[in-house]
């Protein structure tokens, strides 16, 4: 059955204008200024609305089990908050364990997720062994969809520490899958050197040892190697202004990009001298104000190609165990719902974007880094009819960090943008602000688990 959008600001790839959007089943089936509609077909009027994309986000950890702490946001709670958010499709990790194969890393991240999400979503792959034979299994998982992989410059403990020259060794075997590299900068050798020297019931220690030059030295080794191999990587969640300047700098040469995070727009390091400061824990850290304020301008400059939540949320108890030493606490922020509001309200109200270029950078992007464009990440004839309708200027709320936490990590920060409907492949699944239906999980996997 069609339905049809009409009345609403409608954000297209370069401008918004007010047209009809006609859907037909799962997509879009026609675009235009007073289109012809099938008698009987529902309406939606977005009068006074703006109609965007669903927002892609390109880095959510959910449901992860570590050696220690397991993460506390399910697939189900925090694709809930996702699409109350306007996001549509979540880019979550699956990570091969030490006793695990490539495979059943997947069938069991995959059941996790299976009826059980309310947007749809995809998965960075990080394998953690490359013998012959587990390339071979790489390769089988590649045509099945999952293109992009994760590597680590650091993490020892937890196995997924590699050295650049494996790092290097390991994109020149995947090159020739075009495959999309995303790695986690900090530079192992720098961060040991300060470990040494610190005491560890002090936790804004921590920014010290997970330094800028931590994260600078690891991302300029991995632009040289980006020059050399000429593969698409792409450096996670950049917390400072002179890494994205490297990155920017070194576009010139070779197809390197990099995305940051609300964490190092929004907060700064004086979080880590509250009481509550371990919810503010992250890899890289919260920086100075000064650092902030210099991430503000080089992202309202337009430099990271992407922004994107990297959501992660544990317990407030594991918190509470950890008062006397840091150095396993497990770090990470829930942010699923600031990503949206907050960067609608920085960079649309204060930064005066026009909203194609917040869009570029929300969905339309990581869509195409994701390999899922254009069936997601745009609004276009044949697209999914993954829509959201909102208020810019609706009922002041508090941004909400998580739906699984005892405590809410971006309480202090509040938004006038109001989400009043998301459509998943054309479905209403958000009205008014509300899950139109709890028990419907209908999210899909953009990737084909099946072995
Ligand atoms: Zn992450």
């Amino acid at each position: 059955m069609k339905r049809y959008i009409i009345n609403g600001n409608v954000c297209l790839q370069s401008k918004v204008k007010k047209v009809d959007i006609e859907i037909n089943n799962n997509v879009i089936s026609n675009i235009g200024v007073n289109i012809e509609k099938v008698e009987g077909a529902e309406i939606i009027d977005a009068k006074g609305l703006t109609v965007i994309p669903g927002i892609i986000d390109f880095h959510t950890h959910l449901e992860e089990k570590g050696q220690l702490f397991n993460q506390i946001d399910t697939y189900s709670s925090g694709s809930k908050l996702a699409i109350l958010n306007g996001i549509t499709t979540i880019n979550a990790f699956i990570v091969q364990n030490f006793n695990q194969s490539l495979a059943q890393a997947i069938t069991s991240v995959a059941a996790q997720a299976e009826n059980n999400t309310y947007c749809d979503y995809r998965w960075h792959l990080t394998p953690t062994r490359f013998s012959d034979i587990n390339f071979s299994d790489i390769s089988r998982w590649i045509d099945k969809g999952f293109k992009t992989f994760k590597f680590y410059t650091t993490y020892k403990t937890a196995n997924l520490y590699l050295s650049y020259d494996r790092i290097n060794e390991i994109i020149r075997r995947l090159k020739k899958y075009e495959p999309q590299i995303i790695i986690h900068c900090e530079d192992e050798t720098i961060m040991n050197q300060m470990y040494i020297k610190h005491d560890f019931h002090d936790l804004s220690n921590y920014t010290k040892i997970h330094s800028e030059e931590a994260e600078l030295t690891a991302i300029e080794k991995i632009i040289q190697l980006c020059k050399s191999i000429q593969t698409p990587i792409h450096i996670a969640h950049v917390s400072s202004s002179d890494a994205i300047g490297q990155i920017e700098l070194a576009k010139r040469d070779c197809p390197i990009t990099c995305e940051t995070t609300p964490h190092y727009i929004f907060l700064n390091e004086n979080r880590l001298q509250k009481d509550n400061k371990a919810h503010y824990f992250l890899t890289p850290p919260l920086r100075s104000e000064e650092c902030r304020n210099y991430m503000e301008i080089k992202t309202s400059m337009g430099y990271p190609e992407i922004l994107c939540s990297n959501h992660k949320a544990y317990s407030d108890d594991i918190y509470k165990s950890f008062v006397n030493d840091y150095r396993s606490m497990p770090s990470g922020m829930p942010s699923l719902g600031v990503l949206f509001p907050l960067f609608y309200d920085l960079l649309v109200k204060k930064h005066e974007w026009d909203l194609p270029k917040l869009m570029k950078k929300l969905s339309f992007n990581p869509a195409n880094m994701a390999q899922i464009y254009p069936k997601k990440g745009t609004i276009a004839v044949g697209s999914d009819a993954d829509l959201v309708i909102f208020d810019p200027n609706g009922k002041p709320r508090t941004v909400t960090s998580s739906l699984a936490k005892q405590y809410n990590a971006w309480s202090d920060f509040t938004t006038n943008v109001e989400i009043k409907e998301v459509l998943l492949r054309g479905t209403t699944v958000v009205k008014n602000g509300k899950l139109v239906n709890e028990d419907k999980r209908i999210g899909q996997a953009l990737c084909d688990t099946n072995i």
